[in-house]
């Protein structure tokens, strides 16, 4: 996002050497510059705004130590700013209760079944679990033989009913499945759609309400940029959900979309997917992603 953010920064600040203080006016200047890059990299208006705002505030009137310069104490100030923005620590997910019931949620193509298959693993090898998936998208069958395929390569079960076409039945009668069986964690991925309407998000609100999640994950891909935060907030203010999972972060996309979904729905993002592989899923953390956003 900024080719040279250390020498872009030294340069508007040049002009303070040997004064020790940031002046109102260059901070400005230099925040102008920083908000054009926060847009570039998919930001959206507002957060970008907020955030110079506070990065503003707090670079005024903090004394430039000798050992760093003005660029520098800048550069951390909002390293600083972005990751607790973000969220500042890890965000895990919740596998108190027995079984953890995780609803998958999202638009078509943003990733979901890639990352249900991902997660599963996840459970599986790192975390000791023993999950059951829950094919619940009805809609486009190959979806559920796409879930059969990524279960077996992962060693992880999965529920399926290919002669039932009501999601909610399915999602339940996996979920009683799961518990009969002692899984302790069920995952139960779902139908999407290419665009929000009403009647994927009352299917998806009932599939809440029959299988009562303990975590709803929302999945979005970040090279949508800002349809992901439209998107995103859709879908919270619909389904309340627990964590964001950004996918398809191994394209070029700074990841923006990152910092905007966290300040528009304010909810944690708890995973990333950085390719197309079962193993290629991270935990979250919001100091490499501000890393990642300043470039
Ligand atoms: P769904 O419709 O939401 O279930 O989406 P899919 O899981 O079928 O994924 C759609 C496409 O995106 C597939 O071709 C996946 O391989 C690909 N995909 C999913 N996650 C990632 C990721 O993190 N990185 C990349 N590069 N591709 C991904």
């Amino acid at each position: 996002m900024f080719s040279n953010l250390q020498d872009k920064l030294d340069r508007a600040f040049k002009v303070l050497k040997g004064q020790g203080n940031i002046t109102e006016i260059n901070v400005a200047e230099t925040m102008k510059e920083i908000r054009k890059a926060l847009l570039d990299a998919d930001v959206n208006y507002k957060t970008a705004k907020t955030f110079t705002d506070d990065v503003k505030q707090k670079a005024l009137g903090e004394n430039v130590l000798s050992s760093i310069s003005p660029g520098q104490l800048l550069t951390k100030i909002m390293n600083d700013e972005l990751t607790s923005l973000m969220g500042g620590e890890v965000n895990e997910l919740d596998l108190s209760k027995n079984p953890t019931v995780i609803l998958i949620a999202g638009l078509n193509g943003a990733g979901k079944t890639t990352f249900t298959g991902k997660l599963a693993s996840f459970l599986k090898d790192k975390k000791g679990k023993k999950p059951l998936l829950v094919a619940g998208d009805v809609y486009r069958p190959a979806a559920i033989d796409q879930l059969e395929v990524l279960g077996s390569q992962v060693g992880v079960p999965v529920y399926t009913d290919r002669n039932s076409t009501d999601p909610i039945a399915i999602a339940k009668a996996g979920v009683e499945e799961g518990k009969r069986s002692g899984h302790n964690v069920i995952i139960v991925d779902t139908a999407g759609r290419l665009a929000i309407d009403e009647a994927l998000m009352n299917e998806i609100t009932a599939v809440k309400d029959a299988t009562q999640p303990h975590e709803i994950l929302f999945v979005v891909d970040a090279m949508t940029g800002q349809d992901a935060v439209n998107t995103a907030k859709a879908f919270n203010d619909r389904l309340d959900f627990t964590g964001v999972v950004l996918t398809k972060l191994d394209g070029d996309t700074r990841g923006g979309a990152a910092l905007s979904i966290k300040s528009v729905v304010n909810k944690p993002i708890k995973f990333i997917g950085t390719g197309e592989k079962m193993e290629a899923l991270d935990v979250f953390y919001p100091d490499r992603m501000a890393s990642r956003i300043l470039g």
